[in-house]
């Protein structure tokens, strides 16, 4: 199973550009904003859908989902 399934099976949605694939749980999210503060192009909850992957590298999303507190958001890079 690959990381993908297995998230979505938990209740991540998935959001991907040709660099990464980011997952989020919004039962595990608790809005501590360190994503929409880390980089407000790709986090942003006034726009629908509010993640989105090609605004940023795969490598910058990165360190912002690192900051995460919750495990709300989990990333997997494709290159
Ligand atoms: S940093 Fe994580 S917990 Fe905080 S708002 Fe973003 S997704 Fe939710």
């Amino acid at each position: 199973m690959s990381l993908r399934e297995e998230l979505e099976a938990q209740g991540f949605k998935t959001y991907e550009s040709d660099e990464i694939e980011v997952f989020w749980n919004p039962q595990l999210c608790q809005h501590a904003a360190e994503c929409t503060r880390g980089n407000g192009d790709v986090f942003n909850v006034t726009r629908r859908p509010w993640i989105d992957p090609k605004a940023a590298s795969g490598a910058e999303i990165a360190q912002v989902i690192d900051r995460c507190p919750s495990g709300a958001l989990r990333y997997e890079l494709k290159k």
